[in-house]
C-alpha cells in the first residue's frame, strides 16, 4: 500500500484525534472505548466524506473537470462536504437530493445540511424517494457535458474504489496513532451506509495485514445486502491498492438491528445514544448515522459481546449538522415560561 501513487488534494484537518472515552466506558462497564474523531475533519463542519473527497476531487482535477455533480438524501453530509470541497478547488457544484424521509416537518428541507448547502452556494434539485439516484446524477452529468461543461460525477456517499482509498488512508493514520500510544486495537465499530467507509477500512487493514476486526452498523440495508455491498467495494478497492490475494468475504461484519423505522428516521435507541454520548463525553452524534452506530456499540457492550480487556474504537463519521433538522424529536419539553425543567429529562 503506497497511497502517494494516487492523486490527492488536502481538504481537511488530519490526523483527526484518537481519544479515550473514560466516562462512557465507565458508564457501560465493559471494554475500554476509544473514539476516532472523523467528525473533526473540518470541512464546513467535517465528517467522513472529507477523506474520500481528497482522492475523488483530485481525480476530477486530473480529468480536467470544472464542476462536481453528486447526490444524496435531503440531509446529506456528503453533498454538503462535496459543495465545500468544490469551493476550495475553484469548481462549481450541483446536487440532487432524494426525498427519502417524508415524516418530518417542512423545515427538514431547509435547515441542517440543506441550509449549509445554501450557504456554500450549491444549487440542488429534489427527487422523489426510491428513484435510482446515481442514474439521475449521471443523466444530469451527461446533460451538462452535452451543453459544453466539464462535469465530474461523484456517486452517492463518494463510495467507489477511489473514494474508499480515503479510508485505507485512515487505517494507516489510525494504526500509526495506536502504535504511538502503545494501544492495541481489537475492533473498530462505525455506521455503514453507502459502504465506502467500511470497504476502505477493511481493504486497508487487509493490505497492512493488521488483525483488527471492523463491525459496520447498518443504517439502511439488511445485513446480507450490506455485506454484499461492502464486500464488492472492498474487493475492488483492494485490487486498486494492489494488495495480494482475494479479500475474504468473512472479513465483512455487519449488524442490522439499529436501523429503526428506516434510513433517516431517528430511532429510540439512537436518540438515547445521542443523549448518552453528549452527557458523558460532550460529543455530538447525528440521528441518521453516527447515533445508530453508537446505539449498535452500546448494545453490543451491554450484551457482553466484547471482553473487558479489549480496546474498541468507535469511528465517529460526523453528521451533527443534521441535528437541527431533527429538533422536533430531540428538544427537551418546554415549560409555560419557555424554559425546560430538570425533572422532564
Ligand atoms: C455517509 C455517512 C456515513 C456512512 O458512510 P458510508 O461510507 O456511506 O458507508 C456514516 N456517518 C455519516 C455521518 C455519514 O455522513
Amino acid at each position: 500500500m503506497h497511497l502517494a501513487r494516487f492523486p490527492r488534494i488536502a481538504l481537511g484537518h488530519f490526523p483527526t484525534p484518537l481519544e479515550k472515552m473514560p466516562r462512557l466506558s465507565a458508564a457501560l462497564g465493559g471494554p475500554t472505548l476509544y473514539i476516532k474523531r472523523d467528525d473533526c475533519t473540518g470541512l464546513a463542519t467535517g465528517g467522513n466524506k472529507t477523506r474520500k473527497l481528497e482522492f475523488l476531487v483530485a481525480d476530477a482535477i486530473k480529468q480536467g473537470a470544472d464542476m462536481l455533480i453528486t447526490q444524496g438524501a435531503t440531509q446529506s453530509n456528503h453533498v454538503r462536504q462535496t459543495a465545500a470541497a468544490a469551493i476550495l478547488v475553484g469548481m462549481k457544484c450541483r446536487a440532487l437530493l432524494e426525498r427519502r424521509v417524508t415524516t418530518m416537518p417542512a423545515s427538514y428541507e431547509s435547515t441542517g445540511n440543506v441550509l449549509l448547502d445554501d450557504i456554500l452556494d450549491c444549487p440542488y434539485e429534489f427527487r422523489p424517494g426510491g428513484v435510482d439516484m446515481n442514474k439521475e446524477g449521471m443523466a444530469l452529468t451527461e446533460k451538462l457535458r452535452a451543453a459544453g461543461g466539464k462535469p465530474y460525477f461523484i456517486p452517492g456517499g463518494g463510495s467507489n474504489p477511489i473514494g474508499a482509498l480515503g479510508y485505507a488512508s485512515c487505517v494507516q493514520e489510525l494504526t500509526y496513532q495506536a502504535d504511538q500510544q502503545n494501544l492495541r486495537i481489537h475492533r473498530i465499530v462505525h455506521a455503514t451506509g453507502s459502504a465506502g467507509t467500511q470497504a476502505g477500512l477493511v481493504a486497508g487493514l487487509h493490505a497492512l495485514n493488521a488483525p483488527i476486526e471492523v463491525i459496520g452498523v447498518s443504517v439502511r440495508a439488511k445485513r446480507e445486502t450490506q455485506i454484499d455491498n461492502v464486500h464488492r467495494l472492498a474487493a475492488q478497492t483492494s485490487e486498486l491498492l494492489g494488495a495480494r490475494g482475494d479479500l475474504p468475504r468473512n472479513l465483512i461484519q455487519v449488524i442490522d438491528d439499529h436501523v429503526g423505522a428506516g434510513y433517516g428516521q431517528a430511532s429510540e435507541d439512537g436518540i438515547a445514544a445521542i443523549r448518552m454520548l453528549a452527557r458523558t463525553e460532550s460529543i455530538l452524534l447525528d440521528p441518521v448515522y453516527s447515533a445508530k452506530g453508537m446505539a449498535g456499540l452500546i448494545a453490543m457492550v451491554r450484551a457482553g459481546k466484547f471482553k473487558k480487556d479489549e480496546n474498541i474504537v468507535f469511528l465517529h463519521t460526523g453528521g451533527a449538522s443534521a441535528l437541527y433538522a431533527y429538533e422536533s424529536l430531540l428538544a427537551a419539553p418546554r415549560q409555560k415560561d419557555g424554559g425546560t425543567a430538570a425533572a422532564a429529562r
